[in-house]
């Protein structure tokens, strides 16, 4: 089940609903989360289940997600402030199971999410833009 997220800030942008995370059909391979594009400051939402993330407008690879502390304001989260949070999960190296004579498996590499701090604002460049959660779906 995914998350859905209203993105505003005090300027008065808007990407308008997010749709975060994975849904029935497709979380195995998909995992929708925001990411800045720094080539033409667009907010898009990103497959981080793929290795490379590019901007959906310009094609560029300079890309950060809106985890990255860089495009937080406060970085004192605390877990009761999450709006989103999913874990993500990747094969870990076979190399590593082939010496234990075990099976790769799917292993948690990386923990996705937004909180209720102010993130940067794509379009004004001000650390006003928040996130809300809004609903689920699937
Ligand atoms: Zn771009
Ligand atoms: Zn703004």
């Amino acid at each position: 089940m995914g998350n859905v997220v209203e993105a505003k800030c005090t300027c008065g942008y808007t990407p308008g609903k997010l749709f975060l995370g994975g849904g029935k059909s497709n979380f195995k391979t998909d995992c929708s989360f925001p990411n800045l594009c720094l080539e033409c400051k667009n907010l898009f939402i990103g497959n981080m289940k793929v290795p490379f993330v590019v901007c959906s407008q310009c094609d560029s690879s300079s890309v950060l997600p809106y985890d990255d502390p860089s495009l937080i304001h406060n970085t004192g989260l605390s877990e009761d402030s999450w709006v989103f949070s999913q874990e993500l999960y990747s094969l870990v190296p076979v190399a590593r199971f082939l010496f234990f004579k075990r099976k790769p498996k799917w292993e948690v590499t990386r923990k996705l999410m937004l909180t209720n701090e102010k993130y940067l604002c794509p379009k004004c460049d001000n650390f006003e833009l928040t996130f809300k959660f809004f609903g689920l779906w699937d």
